[in-house]
């Protein structure tokens, strides 16, 4: 079956979400486990945690990723930003598998200035370490970025690289994003970019290893290395580009998560609209 959703607000509580997810058509979602752009959290409530693992069966909204806190950086420079990155990553991991989310997503970080190599032994050594303080019962998956200035992780090799350094046994994944890889450079824009992606995928992490695709149009032009999500195939990735994705023997059956703009009150049911039109029964 093919499972497709968005990323959906908890405002109100977790058990909301599900229903928002529901309305909008969608077999599968992202959340925060709590406000991404600040330290604190609140703890989570029994009854609304309850609410919300019922109302997930009878929606049937599976599975669900949860999405790490944004302030997090698990390449920081700075020791302070880093033992606090490790610790609260763990939060996100420990509230992840309380509301009992399948999947924690989470970017690998920046630290400009800093080779790449230097980047990715940091990386796998926070991961080592949260791993090691909590055993992880959820997946961690690792998501691509567009290459930003001081970013690492936007390339496969290098989250082969980080995956390579791992000392824990637990299975780990990938996130992939659409906007994020064509920024930074992996063109999906014919059927044939398409094979390439897969190809290259495969090479550097397996394709066994996906769990999830963000799927998000791309505002700015190919190899820009500019994060900016736009509208299912009003971007410069374009219509034809996400009917070969969709449509891939690698990606058909693994769960989808539009992160698209939510700036109009239909833009998610036009984006939804778009993307089922654009797979093939
Ligand atoms: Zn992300
Ligand atoms: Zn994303």
């Amino acid at each position: 079956m093919f499972r497709i959703g968005f990323h959906i607000s908890i405002s109100g509580g977790f058990s909301f979400a599900v229903e928002r997810a529901f309305e909008l058509g969608c077999t599968t979602m992202q959340i925060f486990s709590r406000n991404p752009r600040g330290w604190t959290v609140k703890p989570l409530n029994k009854d609304d945690i309850a609410e919300f693992k019922r109302l997930r069966e009878v929606r049937d909204v599976n599975p669900v990723f949860v999405h790490t806190n944004y302030l997090i950086n698990l390449a920081s420079k700075r020791p302070d930003l880093y033992e606090k990155s490790i610790e609260q990553f763990i939060v996100d991991l420990e509230r992840t598998e309380a509301i009992g989310a399948e999947y924690l997503v989470t970017h690998l970080g920046s630290a400009s200035g800093q080779g790449g190599e230097w980047m990715i032994d940091r990386v796998s050594s926070a991961l080592n370490m949260a791993m090691k303080l909590h055993k992880p019962k959820a997946m961690i998956l690792l998501e691509n970025t567009a290459g930003e200035k001081g970013n690492i992780g936007y390339r496969f090799d290098q989250m082969g690289a980080v995956i390579a350094g791992l000392n824990d046994n637990s299975p780990v994944g990938i996130c992939y994003d659409t906007c994020h890889g064509f920024a930074a450079g992996y063109d999906i824009r014919t059927q044939k970019h398409v094979d390439a992606l897969a190809a290259s995928i495969d090479k550097e992490v397996g394709l066994d290893r996906v769990k999830l695709l963000h799927l998000n149009d791309c505002l700015r032009d190919f190899g820009s290395n500019v994060d900016r999500h736009w509208h299912i195939g009003k971007g410069k990735i374009g219509l034809e580009g996400f009917r070969a994705l969709l449509n891939h023997p690698a990606f058909r059956d693994i769960p989808k998560v539009m992160e698209t703009p939510k700036k109009e009150e239909d833009d998610d049911v036009m984006n939804m609209k778009i993307v089922k039109s654009l797979m093939k029964e």
